[in-house]
């Protein structure tokens, strides 16, 4: 029997709806009803699919107060970071629908040899029927949408699977694709885990985003299924400040990259390298700059900075690496933790070091560690310690110096003088390396090819002959022409390596 979710305000508890708990036979049943519909979608072309994502832009925009209440209702976000969610699946859409009879075109691919050379030959991209597409609560627009929306694009029909903590948004997704009459290939499948691991039994791509922990289980369940998928998960992300660094800026960017839905980003800079001469300066204009701050529930007001933690259990985790940390001899300068009901305070950690989990776990919470450097040598050696390498921030006045240090840093995206803007950039690869990925998304057309499959045809280019010279029969004398048609093709190596030897030839 399926069960029930019920969805909290993070900020009060109350309920504000309830929503069913999916069985696995009612998932795989969606599957196929997909699975159906994909193939008409995939026919009607790149172009008409387009034409169906910009009525979802239309409708997303014109329903953008109402999804930004819900957004907000069940994630405790500021409202001015409840609206900035929509506006980027509206450019995501824009992009790549602009972009997509571009990017999934069939492709003429040139003969690189003899044999080859009288064919017609193409690369074609064909959709994966089904891609499912599992997000976690940070972002409940965000994500799911920017995933589902490229999927759609590439041909494949799409079944997400959001957050138990955050299904209200998604659902508002479903209902603009039903609204707008678009053919059936979007749905939502609201539940649990159980309803997540169902959706990868079924599918044929995984597009999940969420914790390491959950990925490599999606991961070992997609290797025996044999069936492709990309994991976008957990970050630590460091940020290296140098002496030479204007350090208004980078205050302010690291306080908002720390921060930003209290710090519940998978590119939250968790983590603080400032070389020696400019600590000191850099640790107080933090505290005061953090200071000055608002925390609260805002709705419809854009009165606060920071909002609440999304889940108790959330909070809990942030509070235990407050707290082991200070428990170990860190000091925490503003902070510490408890700030009323689910608001945890913006916390600035000093004294610390890699044997805490707040400096190498991931927080996912309103914390700041701060390292003190003697250089960016030794920055880079730190930062690259972690087991995590989402993306990472430089800052530093020598764009040289930038560049050169970004290159040293074993992450998926660097940003210099900036954090998170590598994920405003639709043509490049949003995506994690060692424990933070495997894959990406957007990217250009990467960002649509990374949901279909390569498929090659060719095709004899003038009518061909009843035979070829590679077909049976084989013996002696066909053997010396394809040999030497062989060698003719051969790029490397010496003819002679393709002479008969002499008692074969003479057979
Ligand atoms: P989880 O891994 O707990 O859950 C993510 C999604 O997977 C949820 O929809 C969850 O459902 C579902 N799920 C849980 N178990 C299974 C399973 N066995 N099979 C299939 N699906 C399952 O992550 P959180 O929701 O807690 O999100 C926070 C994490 O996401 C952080 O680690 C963060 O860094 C990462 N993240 C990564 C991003 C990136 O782009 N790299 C971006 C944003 C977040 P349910 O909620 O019902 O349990």
């Amino acid at each position: 029997m399926t069960g029930k979710i019920e969805v909290l305000s993070p900020v009060d508890g109350t309920v504000l709806a309830t929503v069913p708990s999916e069985r696995p036979e009612a998932v795989a049943a969606i599957v196929r009803e997909l699975r159906e519909q994909q193939r008409e979608w995939e026919a009607i072309g790149p172009a008409a699919r387009a034409g169906w994502l910009r009525k979802l832009r239309e409708w997303l925009l014109a329903e953008r107060d109402r999804i930004a209440d819900v957004l907000q209702s069940e994630s405790g976000k500021p409202r001015a970071e409840a609206e900035i969610e929509l506006p980027f699946v509206a450019e995501a859409i824009s992009y790549f629908a602009r972009h997509a009879m571009e990017f999934l075109a069939d492709e003429r691919v040139r003969p690189s040899g003899l044999l080859s050379t009288p064919k017609r030959m193409m690369r074609i991209h064909r959709p994966f029927p089904v891609v499912g597409v599992i997000s976690p609560w940070n972002f409940p627009l965000l994500i799911p949408g920017a995933d589902a929306i490229t999927a759609l694009l590439a041909g494949a029909a799409v079944l997400l699977k959001p957050s138990e903590v955050t299904p209200l948004t998604a659902l508002e997704l479903q209902r603009g694709w039903q609204e707008i009459g678009a053919p059936a290939v979007f749905a939502v499948v609201t539940g649990t885990g159980e309803t997540g691991a169902a959706v990868v039994e079924n599918v044929d791509y995984v597009q999940f985003t969420g914790s390491t922990h959950t990925g490599q289980a999606i991961a070992h369940r997609c290797v025996d299924r044999m069936i492709p998928y990309s994991l976008e998960l957990g970050g630590k992300d460091p940020a290296i400040v140098l002496a030479d660094a204007d350090l208004d800026r980078a205050v302010r960017g690291i306080a908002w990259g720390a921060l930003l839905n209290s710090g519940q980003a998978c590119i939250s800079v968790e983590r603080v390298y400032v070389e020696a001469p400019v600590y000191d300066r850099f640790v107080t204009n933090l505290v005061d700059y953090i200071a000055g701050l608002r925390q609260g529930d805002d709705t419809m007001h854009y009165s606060v900075d920071i909002g609440a933690m999304a889940t108790p259990a959330q909070r809990a985790i942030a509070q235990r690496h407050i707290d082991e940390a200070v428990a170990a001899g860190a000091t925490a300068l503003i902070g510490g933790g408890d700030a009323g009901g689910p608001f945890l305070a913006p916390t600035v950690l000093v004294d610390v070091d890699e044997s805490m989990t707040c400096l190498r776990e991931e927080t996912f919470g309103p914390t700041i560690p701060i390292v003190k450097v003697a250089d960016a040598a030794e920055a880079i050696r730190r930062a690259n310690q972690s087991v995590y390498g989402l993306s990472a921030s430089v800052w530093t006045r020598d764009p040289a110096r930038g560049a050169q240090i970004a290159r040293a840093l074993e992450v998926g995206a660097v940003n210099i003088n900036d954090t998170v803007t590598n994920l405003f950039e639709m043509g490049l690869p949003h995506g994690g390396w060692k424990r933070s990925g495997s894959g990406a998304r957007l990217g250009g057309a990467a960002g649509l090819h990374k949901y279909t499959r390569q498929q090659a045809v060719t095709a004899p280019r003038i009518r061909p002959l009843p035979w070829e010279p590679l077909w049976y029969p084989y013996g002696p004398r066909k053997a010396r022409v394809v040999r030497r048609l062989l060698a003719a093709v051969a790029t490397t190596g010496s003819a002679s390596m393709w002479r008969l030897p002499a008692r074969t030839a003479r057979t």
